[in-house]
């Protein structure tokens, strides 16, 4: 993020700048000023996932991503009780979560030819798009198998891989592992990836299922510090975090910030959060004539806007 500065001088002068400090004035690192943020990723369309995470997920206010095989995925409830379906898959896209490809049928992708690796990818984008009516914008590699090439393949009209995760699955995720790795990643402001895959069977299913709704309750707990947000709502909100300019001008008025992003709409679509020092005041807030209404937490208000909009004027 690029900021530029300027206060007019004649307000300065007869001494009616605004409250606010402008050099105060930033996007946050997170949307809401969150410490850091965590994707919660499932693999490989199992049907708990449909019956069992989504529902433990949306009573909680979280949505999740969920890494699908368009090639085992039935077109037939009765044939198939491992993965879900497409109907079901659309359900799950309708109340928020993201559906993403996981490529067509789990190959090792790096062993793949160009025309395959290719393959692969398009079956499953053509697949998601006709049974859900969206684009899929983020990729996960089966096995973890990627390289170079197999990432430049799947990065086109895309925002995000994911290359890096940690365990939430029973064998491999102690209650201890996870809070480590929560509280490593509040330590540092970093985003981390949950990848789990089966709850009740499967590959490396839980020996005690309450242990991934203990994690969710945990993480509702430090709702106030973490960001839970879908791979591709956080991929797309720290790009754009990143490449955003703001064009700062102080005046008596109060304080006018201008966005500026390069990055595509159509696909980096997301709000940002700006970070404003508010010391016990309250601000108002408005873009392109709407009000916009600020959280105040630890003596700063935090105030979603659009990046692709008009100029912020807070008071
Ligand atoms: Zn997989």
């Amino acid at each position: 993020m690029k900021r530029l500065i300027m206060t007019a001088s004649l307000a300065m002068a007869i001494g009616c700048t605004a409250d606010i400090a402008p050099e105060s004035i930033k996007v946050a690192d997170y949307k809401d000023g969150k410490e850091c943020a965590i994707s919660l990723t499932f693999d490989d369309s199992m049907k708990e996932h449909y019956t069992i995470v989504a529902p433990e997920l949306e009573k909680r206010g979280f949505r999740g991503t969920f890494w699908m095989c368009g090639a085992w995925m039935p077109a037939e409830p009765q044939h198939d009780t491992t993965h879900f379906t497409w109907a079901e898959a659309k359900k799950m896209s309708e109340k928020g979560h993201e559906m993403s490809n996981h490529s067509w049928s789990h190959q090792y992708m790096t062993a793949l030819s160009d025309e395959d690796l290719a393959r692969e990818i398009r079956m499953n984008d053509e697949a998601i798009l006709k049974n859900l009516g969206k684009a899929s914008t983020t990729f996960c590699f089966p096995y973890n198998s990627y390289d170079e090439r197999t990432i430049a393949a799947v990065m086109e009209g895309r925002i995000g891989a994911r290359l890096k995760e940690f365990w939430l699955g029973g064998q491999h995720s102690p209650k201890e592992y996870l809070t480590e790795q929560v509280e490593n990643a509040l330590a540092s402001g970093s985003w981390i990836a949950g990848m789990t895959h089966g709850i009740n069977y499967g590959y490396d299913c839980y020996t005690d299922p309450t242990e991934f709704t203990d994690f969710l309750d945990y993480l509702k707990s430090l709702e106030d510090r973490i960001w839970v947000g879908t791979f591709r709502d956080v991929a797309a909100y720290t790009a754009v975090a990143k490449d955003v300019e703001l064009t700062i001008e102080a005046s008596g008025k109060g304080v006018t910030i201008t966005p500026k992003t390069s990055l595509d709409k159509a696909l980096y679509e997301t709000p940002l959060t700006l970070e404003v020092a508010a010391e016990g005041k309250k601000i108002k807030a408005k873009q392109d004539g709407k009000v916009l209404s600020p959280i105040y937490r630890n003596n700063m208000a935090y105030i979603d806007f659009c990046p692709y909009g008009g100029p912020v004027t807070i008071q």
